[in-house]
């Protein structure tokens, strides 16, 4: 299986490992695997931007995957949620998952009210600032006001940059400020620290890694769950991406790898 998944080892000594890599040996007593799923778009219109199609799932793939989820018995949750169990060595809850929804595109609030909140689940959504405006406006983009009702029903906003820059190529000072200016412009509007970054594009190196954590984020995201780019530190924490047409069967397969591995 080429996609591997999170997994998060909860004692104070070790943070991350990845299925499959081997396991740093360790005095833990609580081993659990997070699953981190990405998603940009829920939606038909793969096909018609063929550029677009692994970033779209089809509403009813997604609801199907939602569905399973629910009736495996999984639990949504945070960030927030998540390091601060790392931080206390001990293991989230039940059998825990991240659903991640990346640009803030103003058609994932629907998602969120439609598909998630009936089923019980939430999500983290990964903003870059200077897309939100502050009410709603048209623009394609979800403002602070639907963030903050997001949040108020359970969900979680996190960083995705200023102006979603390709952070590999970027200068020092724009490196910096992609990172500090949105974690702080968050803040303001969502008043709660901001700990997660995802990185736009997934693009990142050991210059970006450092300029997250000197920013004050706790951990990182890639846009993709490839094992051979190493064991997931914090700051590379690997993301399962389902695309168009992809088969429940595979998302069945990518979940449950995450349960043998226990
Ligand atoms: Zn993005």
């Amino acid at each position: 299986m080429s996609r591997a998944i999170a997994a998060i080892t909860c004692t104070c000594a070790v943070v991350l490992t990845l299925l499959g890599a081997p396991r740093v040996a360790t005095h833990s007593t609580a081993t659990v695997m997070v699953p981190i799923l990405m998603y940009h778009h829920v939606g038909n219109w793969g096909p018609a931007r063929p550029d677009w199609a692994p970033w779209v799932v089809l509403p009813e793939d997604f609801r199907a995957q939602m569905d399973w989820l629910v009736q495996h018995g999984y639990r949504t949750i945070s960030f927030r949620e998540l390091l601060e169990c790392s931080s206390r060595g001990v293991a989230p809850e039940g059998k825990p998952v991240i659903i991640s929804f990346d640009d803030g595109w103003a058609s994932q609030c629907a998602v969120a009210r439609d598909e998630l909140m009936p089923r019980g689940l939430r999500a983290t959504f990964f903003v870059y600032t200077a897309a939100v405006g502050p009410v709603p406006n048209g623009s394609g983009y979800v403002s602070w006001q639907e963030l903050r009702e997001l949040e108020a029903a359970g969900n979680e906003v996190q960083s995705h940059t200023v102006s979603h820059a390709r952070l590999t190529d970027v200068l020092p000072e724009q490196l910096q400020r992609e990172m500090q200016e949105s974690r702080r412009k968050i803040e303001a509007e969502m008043h709660h620290p901001v700990q997660a970054l995802a990185y736009p594009f997934g693009l990142h190196d050991g210059t970006v890694m450092q300029a997250a954590r000197i920013a004050g984020y706790q951990c990182a995201v890639r846009a993709d769950a490839d094992s051979s780019i190493g064991e997931p530190l914090l700051y590379r924490m690997p993301r399962l991406r389902m695309g168009y047409g992809d088969s429940l069967a595979l998302f069945a397969e990518c979940m449950e790898a995450s349960a043998r591995s226990h």
